[in-house]
């Protein structure tokens, strides 16, 4: 009898399961594609860094860094690094960029062109399509302050979405200028709003005199009416930034990429400068529309404490278009193994096994071992997915025979034990194993 309650994941979690697992791989397969068409080099960096680099690099002011961070309790790290805070990463961008200065990728040829996909950690409030662990497909290009690059990446992820199928992506874009220009417009906005600060919900209250620019990030109801004459910082970009963006338009129209300006997109992180963009899908809901993200950062490097270094990068949340894929491609076909093979008696087993052994040298296989009757183990294949039956009996097995059943059409033959992988090649496709893979 157990004694306490089952133990279930902590809120805000999830185990993604192999059904939904499937889509996944979909989507991590094609990310990897996308990026390695354009030249991008995989990277791994630690989910576990020191709080400076998040407040540093994301800003201490940030939602992210003020709510939303997972600061770790750690054992004996005062004798070994003292001082030592470390904390789950809410984003990779930071850490991206911290590594290409440590592993010394700013001494190579530029700029360096890097990917990451893993999970990430903020604790914000569950709802459908936000989790506090997600994953995300991360990409950098550091090391250049091209608008060029900017497009670039727009165009990579949007290949990336377009390659999983995805209908009803749209891209919006905005520029928040840089350290030139955007300090005078900061306090163009703090008059506007200043007169207006009782009629904000408390949060955009306290962001009037601390961090203005994130007033239009604001979804409650109130601040709403108020964003409509606010002045927008597009109308008061420093001539390089409106250079800047004007070129990233027109690239973008001489690549065919259709985009909506959005004067309030300020997206979340305070390490954006320049050009930022965002996709939106047209099915997910309110404040969790976007499936990915991104812009240009060229004061990060500097605020991580090393030489001032342009970057422009991409975030794409896989769980949220993982979701939009099933959506709108119905579940990803992932069956356990091409073949399944049925022995008919226990003291088959060692024989099934050797069996299962010569169809791996063609397809994925798996071993029912049983001890149902041979009617609920055939039941089981079919429902399985598997595209053949490898079915024994012990006169069979004494003749190295085995019964091989196509499952979608019944159709059901003897083959010989060595002749399996030449029957069963090519039985691995789309939606087999290698697909998920
Ligand atoms: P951000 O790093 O906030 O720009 O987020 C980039 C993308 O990651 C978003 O557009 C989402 O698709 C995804 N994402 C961010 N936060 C979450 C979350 N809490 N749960 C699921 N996906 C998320």
């Amino acid at each position: 009898m157990p004694t306490s309650s089952p133990i279930r994941a902590a809120r805000g979690v999830r185990d993604i399961l192999p059904a939904e697992r499937a889509a996944w791989a979909a989507v991590e397969r094609a990310a990897r594609q996308s990026a390695r068409g354009f030249g991008y080099q995989e990277i791994e960096v630690p989910v576990i860094e020191p709080v400076e680099l998040i407040e540093r690099g994301v800003g201490g002011d940030t939602d992210i860094f003020r709510k939303e961070i997972y600061r770790l309790e750690t054992h004996g790290d005062s004798e070994d690094e003292p001082g030592a805070r470390l904390v789950l990463r809410p984003e990779a961008t930071a850490s991206v960029v911290r590594a290409y200065f440590q592993g010394g990728l700013n001494q190579g040829p530029q700029p360096v062109r890097l990917f990451t996909i893993g999970p990430m950690f903020r604790h914000d409030r569950p709802q459908f399509g936000r989790y506090r662990q997600f994953s995300q497909f991360d990409v950098e290009v550091v090391g250049d302050p091209s608008p060029a690059c900017d497009v670039e990446v727009i165009e990579m992820t949007w290949g990336w979405l377009a390659a999983l199928g995805l209908g009803s992506v749209s891209l919006e874009l905005n520029s928040i200028g840089d350290d030139r220009c955007r300090p005078a417009y900061l306090r163009l906005l703090q008059d506007y709003y200043r007169p207006l600060r009782d009629r904000l919900h408390p949060d955009c209250q306290r962001r009037v005199d601390e961090n203005p620019l994130r007033l239009f990030d604001c979804k409650e109801e109130q601040c709403q009416p108020f964003k409509a004459a606010a002045p927008r910082i597009i109308d008061h970009l420093c001539e390089p930034c409106a250079t800047a963006f004007a070129e990233v338009k027109a690239l973008l129209d001489a690549a065919g990429l259709e985009y909506r300006l959005n004067p309030y997109l300020v997206r979340g992180l305070d390490y954006y400068t320049r050009t930022v963009f965002e996709f939106q899908h047209g099915s997910l809901g309110g404040a969790q529309n976007a499936l990915g993200g991104g812009g240009r950062y060229d004061g990060l490097a500097a605020a991580l404490g090393y030489p001032d270094t342009p970057g422009v990068g991409f975030a794409g949340g896989i769980d949220r278009v993982a979701l939009m894929v099933e959506q709108e491609a119905g579940e990803v076909p992932v069956p356990p193994a091409a073949v399944l093979v049925l022995p008919m008696e226990e003291r088959l087993d060692a024989a099934a096994a050797q069996v299962g052994r010569l169809c791996r040298r063609a397809a994925s296989a798996a071993v029912d071992y049983s001890r149902r009757s041979l009617r609920a183990k055939m039941r089981a294949a079919d429902r399985s997915g598997a595209r053949w039956a490898a079915i024994m009996n012990a006169e069979e097995a004494g003749r190295r025979v085995v019964q091989l059943r196509d499952l979608a059409s019944g159709e059901q033959r003897e083959v010989g034990w060595e002749d399996l992988p030449a029957s069963l090649a090519g039985a691995d496709g789309a939606g087999g194993p290698e697909a998920s893979r």
